[in-house]
Formats: C-alpha cells, structure tokens, sequence
C-alpha cells in the first residue's frame, strides 16, 4: 500500500486559475471547462463515460442496504461531517497552498465504507462528503465534479474487487483467516488508489505543460499521507463491525491528523520559493551546506552554476508580469529536468536560480551548463500579454556564471561569489553564456 499513489483532489488545481465554478452552472456554453484545451477537455469527458460503465458493474445486483447497513453508513457520516466541519479553516488554508497533487484526508471515512457498506452507500458516503468539501474546494466545477466522480469510482471499483475476492465474516477468522483478510483489504486499498491514480494523475498529466512523475504522482511524503490516511481508513472499518462506538474515537484522529499534515506542509513551506515550487535560500543553502560537508570530507568535489536570465526586465515591460512569471515557472520546471536528482536547485532571487552539483568537475560542470543554457534557449513558453491574449515567448537566453570547489573556492559564500562574479563577466561578454569563476 505505502508509495502507491496519492489520491489527489482537484485536478489540475495547480494551473488552472478560473472563477471556482461561474456563477450561472446553467448557462453551459459559459464554463470555464471549455476555455481548456481540446485533449484536457476530450480526457474529461471519455473518463467520466467510462466511470458511468465502472458503477453500473459496481450497482448491478447488490442487494438492498440492510438496517445493520444503514446504522453503519451513518456512523460513518457523522465521522466524516464532525471531521470536515472542524477542519474547514485549516483544510481551506492548506488547498490554498498546494500546487499539484492535494491527498484529501477523507479515506478514513470513504476506505471503511469501501469494505462494510453495499455500493450505493458508498458511494453515498463520498457524495455526501463533497457535497460539505464543495464550500471549501474554490474551484471550477468541471474539476470538482471530475474529482468528485474519480474519487466515487476508484471507491466503488475497490468495493466490487474486494466483495468479489469475498464473502469476508470478520466475526469468525481464524489467524490465518485474518492474514488472509488483510492481503485482500491491501488489494481493495490498490485499486481504489490506482483508479484515483489513472484519473488525477491522468488529468495532471494532460493539463501541464511539463508532467513530471513528481508533479503528477506527488512526492514521497503525499503518497505516505495517503497510505496512512487509507490504512487508518481500514482501521475505522475494524472498528465499525466490532466496536462501533469506538469509530468516534477515529473522528478525534482524524482531526488531529489534519493538523499534523499542514505542520508538514507548513514546514516544507518554510524552504521553498512559493512562485516556482523550487528551493528558497534558506532550503537552498541548508541542504548545499550539507552537500558541501560531505563532499570535503570525502575529498571530491562539486561544481555550482549561477544562471541569471538575460534581459529578463524587457519581458515584464513588454508582456507584463504575469508573463514574467510564466518564465520563470518554466525556466524552474526545466531546472528540475535537466539536472539529477541529488543536484540542488533553488531559487536565489527575483530571476537568478542557484544549482549545486555535487560529485562534479569542471568539464562535468560545463556540460551541464550549457545544457541548462541551450535548453532555456530552446523552451516555448505559453503566456499571455499584457491584455490576457495567448503569446509565445522564445529565446530567451541565459547568463550562467559556474565556479568549483575546491578549484575556486572553498566555502558555500566564496562559491556564490565567484560564481556571481562570472555571471557579471558573462553579461559583460555580451550574455548568453557559460562563464567560469576566475581561480581564487
Ligand atoms: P540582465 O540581462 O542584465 O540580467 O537584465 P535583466 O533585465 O534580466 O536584469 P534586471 O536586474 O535589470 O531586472 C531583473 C528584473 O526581474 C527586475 C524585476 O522586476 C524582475 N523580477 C524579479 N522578481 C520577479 C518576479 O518574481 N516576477 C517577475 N515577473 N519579475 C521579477
Ligand atoms: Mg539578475
Ligand atoms: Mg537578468
């Protein structure tokens, strides 16, 4: 279960920056949904007909919910109401932060549901849930309601596989029995992740312009919540058929969780650049300090490359600041893609980006900059200009300033220096360039 997926919320709640659901639904021809682009648009509906065929084989045949049935269903929204209405604040501040993929904490209340209720309860369970996440969502409806149908699919999915590997009488296992029941509730938490997988990552995936597998399946520590969040989900549905009162128990955990998981992400937030979802300075220099340290106890060495973009100013002037943005978000996506995943990017200021490479000379150095350079050069970036029409901004080129240790330097200071001062001498030199750090 741990690294499966992460069931995000929203989909492409990183880029889309509509009015949250226009405020006349009927006018069709209205909706933000058809200002996306065609394949978003085409993925969005495709999927949400073939979830219509997933809950038809979910439906078909269950039997009437019995009072047993009805008794649980409401103990679990009860669960899932005092869990939403106390974490309202602090759910709206946490969405408002997240950038990609958002793991909605509500598997605690859906997971159990998945295993002891009939299928139109659970999905009642998940309907009923964003019904009360709708006032905190702000977003447009084409992605609520997408998120909404994913989020009910992938659980009546995972109730049709886990009722088909069944029937499951949790009141007389043997201890076999009960390792037995366990693989397969490990089975219905697979499914009921990888649908949320294919349909938000897919739809992460089709809405950015550069799908990483972080951007699309979250980081580590999203798919870990998540795993937890599904795993106290299958602990709640324990509780429900052995000890019901002790599910309000859950509730107080689950409430909890919530503040510990904006801790988390409070505490990521204190090292990273809003704008550009890199490293801030005060990440940057903690982790490359680090870096540093272990590479001159280990006597290796490491190069860092200072890139400062060219004429940068011009674009805010000519196409606005939005646009301005718009670069630099991609100038950091590039970044993260052309580097390896133990160099350190950040964001060192307004338009200067900061890498470290450790284990890395000065020919090693070289190359990685001008592939920084030469990418940048080549990127298309789809923007708007100052009265919001669509544009394209091209050749941009960089300045890119590299200095090494211990060639040129020896501390984390020195080496930014010199690296800026090479960048000054790039500018000098007439810009777009990769320029070394003279020898200290
Ligand atoms: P040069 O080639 O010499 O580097 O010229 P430049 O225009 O890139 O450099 P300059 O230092 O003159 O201008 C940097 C500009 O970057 C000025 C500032 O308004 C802009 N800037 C800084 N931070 C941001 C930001 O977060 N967003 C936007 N849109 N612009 C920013
Ligand atoms: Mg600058
Ligand atoms: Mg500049």
């Amino acid at each position: 279960m741990t690294g499966a997926a992460p069931a995000g919320d929203e989909g492409g709640a990183g880029t889309d920056r509509d009015e949250a659901g226009g405020r006349r639904p009927w006018d069709i021809r209205g909706w933000a949904l058809w200002r996306r682009p065609k394949r978003f648009i085409a993925f969005l509906i495709i999927m949400e007909v073939l979830a219509l065929g997933g809950f038809a084989a979910a439906f078909a045949g269950t039997p009437a919910p019995t009072a047993v049935d009805w008794v649980r269903f409401a103990i679990l929204a009860v669960g899932a109401t005092v869990h939403i209405q106390l974490t309202q604040r602090q759910e709206e501040r946490r969405r408002s932060r997240t950038r990609t993929v958002l793991i909605d904490l509500i598997a605690v209340w859906v997971f159990p549901a998945v295993l002891v209720l009939p299928a139109p309860l659970v999905v009642l369970v998940v309907v009923l849930i964003r019904v009360q996440r709708w006032f905190t969502a702000r977003r447009p409806a084409h992605n609520f309601v997408f998120s909404s149908i994913s989020h009910s699919l992938a659980a009546a999915l995972a109730h049709l596989v886990y009722t088909a590997l069944g029937p499951h009488d949790w009141h007389s296992l043997t201890g076999l029995g009960s390792l037995r029941e366990f693989l397969l509730v490990i089975v219905a938490a697979l499914v009921y992740e990888g649908v949320q997988v294919i349909y938000v990552g897919g739809i992460l995936a089709i809405s950015s312009p550069h799908p990483t597998l972080r951007s699309v399946l979250g980081s580590k520590a999203d798919n870990l919540l998540e795993a937890i969040t599904t795993g106290l989900g299958a602990i709640t549905a324990v509780l429900l058929v052995t000890l019901p009162p002790a599910v309000a128990l859950m509730a107080v955990v689950t409430v909890v969780f919530n503040r510990l998981a904006e801790l988390d992400q409070l505490q990521d937030d204190v090292v990273t650049d809003p704008k550009t979802g890199l490293l801030n300075m005060r990440g940057w220099s903690e982790a490359a300090e680090r870096a540093l340290n272990r590479v001159s106890r280990a006597g290796g060495d490491l190069a860092m490359l200072m890139i400062d973009l060219d004429h940068f100013k011009w674009i805010n002037d000519t196409f606005g600041h939005p646009a301005g943005d718009d670069v630099l978000m991609s100038v950091a996506d590039v970044l993260g893609e052309v580097t390896r995943p133990s160099d350190i990017v950040g964001r060192f200021g307004g338009e200067e980006f900061l890498v470290l490479l450790p284990d890395t000379d000065a020919a090693a150095a070289e190359i990685a900059a001008e592939r920084v350079r030469s990418t940048i050069a080549g990127l298309r970036i789809e923007t708007t200009d100052k009265r919001g029409a669509r544009t394209t901004v091209t050749g941009r080129t960089t300045s890119i300033g590299v200095a090494v240790y211990p060639e040129h330097a020896s501390t984390m200071r020195a080496l930014v220096q010199a690296a800026d001062a090479a960048v000054y001498e790039a500018k000098e030199n007439g810009r777009n360039q990769v320029r070394f750090a003279r020898r200290g």
